[in-house]
């Protein structure tokens, strides 16, 4: 994926700051959406949608597919406060291990792994850096880059796999 450096410059966005954050809920049935494995522009759940951008010849469905991407919202606590804040695909990872295809594709063998993911980070400390929204309408902090705090942290796919094959035995 490519991602413009000028995009992730701290010194662009002046209201970023970075804390230590207490994950104390994601919503488990909204971790990730389908885009256009193009622009990556969000498409409709239905499979069958595709991207009116990228998509001009309906009969050649090769070029333009979708793909998922990670979109989270998380409430999070500060020493100070507790807020609502939104997590794109490129954090998301860090958290998951695993690109949201991979994880959509294992919540269809598994399908209350996203319950259980959503379980496992709960309580989960991570020092996050967020910044105000670019756009004016959205309405939470993003977070734009994290790391986590426990040296013996595991990305939840991990744990997912160990749960599963636990639970298979
Ligand atoms: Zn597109």
């Amino acid at each position: 994926m490519a991602l413009r450096p000028s995009a992730n410059s701290e010194t662009s966005t002046p209201s970023a700051t970075t804390e230590v954050c207490a994950i104390l809920a994601i919503d488990p049935a909204d971790l990730l959406y389908r885009a256009c494995s193009i622009c990556e522009r969000s498409l409709p759940d239905d499979p069958s949608s595709l991207c009116k951008h990228c998509d001009r010849n309906s009969f050649n469905p090769g070029p333009s597919g979708s793909k998922r991407l990670f979109r989270l919202l998380m409430s999070i606590a500060t020493d100070k406060k507790v807020f609502t804040v939104i997590c794109f695909d490129r954090v998301a990872r860090i958290m998951f291990g695993t690109s949201a295809d991979e994880f959509f594709d294992f919540s269809k063998l598994h399908p209350f792994a996203a319950v259980a993911a959503a379980r496992m980070l709960e309580g989960e400390l991570f020092r996050m850096t967020l910044s105000k929204p670019r756009s004016g309408n959205a309405q939470h902090l993003r977070v734009t880059s994290l790391v986590p705090m426990r040296s013996g942290y595991q990305p939840v796919i991990e744990g997912l796999r160990e749960l599963y094959r636990v639970r298979a035995a």
